[in-house]
């Protein structure tokens, strides 16, 4: 059996998303989605809104977040040629999923105490990189950069900012000359390892899902195993950006092991054509946490 009920992936303009946690629920139940995950970019503050909206659309709110950390494994570039990628991120994003916590419970308060520094290292960098760009001739106002962002900047809102200022013409051509990895004008972020992110996840009772890993461009087999051995829960299969060709490979070794799957739509907006929901997965390869929240409502 397959289900379409869940997005368990999806961004709010608490970190680079478009739209506010309001739309993004009501977009979300406008396609069908039940139970929905907001995962934004290393911050929870989104939770609070995302559980009255969920409700008030009539969906379950499953909170989450989605964790920026340092590489697991080196690129492979026999798969980096398979999938015609250029190069690999130079971080990996852990989704983490927090369907039977209590708000404001001690685990609560202490991920978030966890969780504090690694969004709040986002500013001190993006000043770093406004004032980089400033010593090349390009004047960028951090505040108007700040302004773009809810809880959570990121290079996206310098890079809109950049395009506002006329010193590029798209969001990525300010990636691809200045700001992406490894480019003039990139800091790199104080980031957890997964076996960190694991540890502090499953502390406060939740459980983790490593993200799109097409984009880390590492064998199949060698990523079952490295998320068996670092204490993730399951692999995010089922990404929009994943071919089916892609989704079954994963699924198939996912299968052969202990490890669960997830399915999200990465949801930023509408402006960058994606639309939310309608991702479908087995539903006997959810984590059991999860199950557990559809097996809820149908009893
Ligand atoms: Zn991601
Ligand atoms: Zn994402």
């Amino acid at each position: 059996m397959w289900t379409e009920l869940f997005d368990l992936h999806s961004h709010s303009t608490n970190s680079d998303g478009q739209h506010s946690v309001d739309d993004v629920a009501q977009m979300m139940a406008e396609s069908n989605v039940r139970f929905w995950s907001l995962t934004d970019h290393d911050t929870i503050s989104g939770w609070e809104s995302a559980k009255t909206a969920a409700q008030s659309n009539g969906i379950v709110f499953i909170p989450g977040v989605e964790l920026t950390c340092m590489p697991g494994l080196e690129p492979d570039e026999k798969v980096m040629e398979e999938h015609q990628r250029e190069r690999a991120s130079d971080s990996w994003h852990l989704l983490a999923y927090f369907p039977e916590i209590e708000f404001q419970s001690k685990s609560h308060q202490r991920f978030k105490k966890w969780l504090a520094p690694l969004g709040e290292g986002r500013v001190p960098r993006m000043m770093t990189m406004v004032e980089k760009l400033g010593e090349l001739g390009m004047k960028i106002d951090l505040q108007a950069v700040l302004s773009r962002a809810g809880d959570s900047v990121g290079r996206p809102h310098l890079a809109d900012e950049m395009v506002k200022q006329g010193y590029v013409e798209t969001r990525q051509e300010a990636f691809d000359k200045w700001i992406g990895d490894g480019k003039p004008v990139h800091i790199s972020r104080t980031k957890p390892s997964i076996v960190e992110a694991c540890e502090a996840v499953h502390a406060a009772g939740g459980i983790t899902s490593l993200a799109h890993p097409l984009y880390y461009c590492v064998d199949t087999d060698k990523l079952v195993r490295f998320c068996l051995d670092s204490g993730v829960d399951a692999i995010e299969c089922f990404h929009r950006s994943h071919r089916d060709s892609y989704r079954f490979q994963l699924l198939s070794a996912v299968k052969a092991s202990s490890l669960s799957t997830t399915c999200g739509s990465d949801f930023h907006g509408m402006m960058y054509n994606q639309s939310p929901g309608r991702m479908a997965v087995p539903t006997n390869t959810l984590p059991s946490q999860l199950k557990n929240v559809l097996n809820a409502l149908d009893a």
